[in-house]
């Protein structure tokens, strides 16, 4: 048994739908700008090419818990995702096999300080601090693929009872297994990992507070309170 200088640390895992046993997380994945009018509303051109970004597994929020209200930030913005939870491993896979690695599908939200972002883009700095901080990705459960199937369905986000962001996972410009394959061809996927697949239209800001809702069709919810 290997001895460390310092504890361990935990695991991170998140709770799958109907059953006992976790599902351990190894990364997160993020597609930026996969639906049309998500990508026109943050200036981009619908011809570009996706692109990936990560955050650290540690930033997942289970459910249940508050996201407390991060720091150096006034503008918190919600992006209601799918989330494609990875359960074999695979490089430079084809796209009609793609959807093989799929254990399960989750309900998530990329969570994002977008002052810091747009401060990052304008000197053409990395996004960590505009994504990838702490207590970034509430998710919900992982329903198991046999259940969810691959959802083609509604993906909805409500603050506080109001509807602010609804789409069709149809209208993804980039479908999971595209995403799937194109991540391959950059890192070797392995089991556990997580892809967030990107939102649709209509993010917008959070505040102390706020009840977020997110739901996606055949797959479940997620939901938070922000404190
Ligand atoms: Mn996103």
């Amino acid at each position: 048994m290997t001895h460390y200088v310092l504890p361990a640390p935990v695991q991170p895992a998140l709770q799958v739908e109907g059953s006992a046993a976790q599902f351990p997380v190894r990364r997160v994945i993020c597609v930026g700008r996969n639906y049309a009018a998500h990508r026109r509303e943050m200036g981009g051109d619908e011809r570009d090419p996706p692109f990936f970004f990560m955050k650290p597994a540690d930033a997942l929020v289970p459910p249940g818990l508050p996201v407390v209200y991060p720091s150096l930030t006034a503008n918190l913005h919600h992006e209601i995702e799918l989330v494609a939870a990875l359960g074999a491993d695979g490089a430079d896979v084809p796209v009609d096999e793609a959807l093989s690695l799929v254990w399960g599908y989750a309900a998530g939200v990329d969570l994002t300080r977008r002052d810091l972002q747009d401060a990052a883009k304008a000197k053409g700095q990395p996004w960590e601090a505009g994504k990838a901080f702490d207590a970034s990705a509430p998710i919900g459960l992982i329903r198991p693929v046999d259940r969810s199937g691959h959802p083609q369905g509604a993906i909805r986000l409500s603050v506080n009872g109001q509807v602010r962001q609804e789409a069709r996972l149809s209208d993804m410009i980039w479908n999971v297994a595209e995403v799937i394959a194109e991540a391959s061809r950059l890192w070797r996927l392995e089991a556990g990992d997580l892809i967030f697949t990107g939102t649709p239209e209509g993010v917008g800001p959070l505040v102390v507070g706020d009840q977020v809702e997110g739901m996606i069709e055949d797959v479940g919810t997620v939901s938070f309170r922000v404190g």
